[in-house]
């Protein structure tokens, strides 16, 4: 799941990306409000944590415009703690929780899961492709009940292969989603990644679920030949 994180501090988005990308999350940082608004109405993003005390534009005004842009993404807001006032204002304009600094990393965390669990749209927790099935809040991955053990990488390109089953996925897209706005690595990360995967995923049982779509990319369905 990739996240928009909008804060001029650079010590709390360092703090905030590290944890969450400890998390298995994609974070991309803006670190100012412009910036973060060509960000989320650019991107797809799962979820956005907005500070409000932002220069070139503050985050009230970048939160109306996201939801002029009739962008559904859930966005957790960042303030001070004497900025009650503020946040009432922002809740009417479309923030779905927020949170005052300083705030221990947990915290934080608990209401990212709870505004992720939630989403834009209603649907489950649960990811199923033929027998392999991925828990999105317990971060778990089975394949006919058995349970594969997965790298944090690993992880984040299966569950996008899953969230899009049946559609063809470039490299470009896969490395876009996965991985960060900061990679700038070679192609091939992603062809290694996708034989680490089908090795754990694939190798072991007759259906192979993972495609190669030859100079396109990689696709997961029902039953396709290896
Ligand atoms: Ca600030």
């Amino acid at each position: 799941m990739r996240i928009l994180l909008v804060e001029d501090e650079q010590k709390v988005s360092t703090f905030v990306a590290r944890g969450l990308t400890e998390e298995r999350f994609a974070v991309d940082i803006a670190a100012d409000g412009k910036a973060g608004l060509d960000l989320a109405t650019t991107y797809h993003y799962d979820l956005v944590i907005l500070d409000l005390m932002l220069p070139t534009l503050d985050g009230s005004q970048v939160l109306r415009r996201i939801r002029k842009d009739n962008v559904e993404v859930p966005v957790l807001i960042l303030t001070a703690r004497d900025a009650v006032a503020d946040k009432v204002g922002n809740f009417e304009a479309g923030a779905d929780d927020y949170l005052t600094k300083p705030f221990a990393f947990a915290e934080l965390l608990v209401r990212v899961k709870a505004l992720l669990r939630r989403g834009p749209v209603t649907r489950s927790s649960v990811v199923r492709v033929a027998d392999l099935e991925l828990d999105r809040l317990s971060q778990q991955v089975k394949r006919a009940g058995k349970r594969i053990d997965l790298t944090a990488k690993e992880y984040s390109l299966l569950e996008y292969l899953m969230s899009n089953a049946g559609r063809v996925l470039s490299r470009t897209m896969i490395i876009e989603h996965v991985w960060d706005q900061s990679f700038d690595g070679v192609t091939n990360i992603v062809d290694v990644y996708v034989r680490h995967l089908r090795n754990k995923v694939d190798d072991s049982f007759p259906q192979k679920l993972i495609s190669t779509v030859r100079g396109v990319g990689y696709s997961i369905g029902h039953g396709t030949q290896p």
